[in-house]
């Protein structure tokens, strides 16, 4: 909360820099329903699914491990922000379809990413949640146009994003009419090189000490090492996180984008067992 003096009445008074999104003391935490899952204020929800979808099969095998698991959001990139021009960028709109039937089919929801202002209708007609990957969080104009539609957003932490710029990254959204945000943790860019990126846990309790909005973690791609989902998932639960988000494949070794940070659907069955079991 920033202090700042009110000149008409000659005293200070409190503003939030995120007044759509803060959390004033008499104000609940926000629970976003999402066709009947519901999301924060203790309420927990738990995503997986591949990177990419890369096939019709691919997918509808990812869905029904992940369900039977006790997923409720199916995830898969269908516009892929590759660092390089030259991998898989996805399969585009017949990603989304596959994305969408295989949710459809396991009774579960689904998630993909939205790079460009031009394709938001397109995602949003097959999606549930539409995503804001962490390359985009400071593209303002994408930001106001998903203020516009009326569909849940998870807005991923920019890799060198302050808290607070990622807080006024929803606030735009929210200012602009939508405040179905679910934002995510996913790691930031240190100086530390054994892990793909560096998982910023203390971003769960500060978030939610600012803000009403839900917040998950995303332990893939904050770390970028098989090995390390489990424990940093159980540690995103310990510290408050509202959900997490998994990349899950059938063949990890074989997925088409991030197979190192990737777990199989036995390995994604026996954490979700650990987690259950805990709780
Ligand atoms: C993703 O979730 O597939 C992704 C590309 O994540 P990020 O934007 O966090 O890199
Ligand atoms: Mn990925």
């Amino acid at each position: 909360m920033q202090k700042v003096k009110n000149p008409q009445k000659n005293m200070s008074c409190e503003l939030s820099p995120y007044p759509k999104i803060s959390l004033p003391k008499s104000q609940a935490r926000s629970i976003i329903n999402i066709q009947d899952r519901k999301i924060g204020d203790g309420y927990f929800l738990s995503i997986a699914g591949s990177c990419a979808v890369e096939s019709e099969e691919q997918i509808f095998q990812t869905a029904s491990a992940i369900q039977k698991s006790g997923a409720q959001v199916l995830r898969g990139g269908a516009f892929k922000p590759r660092s390089s021009p030259y991998d898989f960028q996805g399969l585009g709109e017949k990603g989304l379809q596959y994305l969408h039937a295989a949710a459809k089919n396991y009774d579960l929801i689904c998630v993909s990413e939205v790079m460009d202002t031009s394709d938001i209708q397109l995602v949003a007609q097959y999606v549930d949640i539409l995503q804001v990957g962490s390359r985009n969080m400071h593209n303002f104009s994408l930001l106001k146009a998903l203020g516009k539609i009326n569909k849940p957003i998870l807005l991923k932490r920019g890799f060198a994003a302050t808290y607070h710029e990622f807080l006024l990254a929803a606030e735009y959204i929210a200012h602009n009419g939508n405040d179905q945000i679910i934002l995510c943790e996913r790691g930031i860019r240190t100086f530390e090189q054994e892990t793909r990126n560096c998982l910023d846990l203390a971003a769960v309790p500060v978030i939610q000490e600012k803000s009403r909005l839900p917040i998950i973690v995303d332990p893939s791609h904050g770390t970028g090492k098989r090995s390390l989902i489990a424990p940093m998932t159980k540690a995103a639960i310990a510290c408050g996180a509202d959900g997490v988000m998994i990349e899950v494949h059938p063949t990890p070794d074989a997925a088409r984008t991030d197979s190192m940070q990737t777990i199989s659907t036995e390995s994604f069955h026996q954490l979700m067992k650990e987690i259950n079991a805990s709780n």
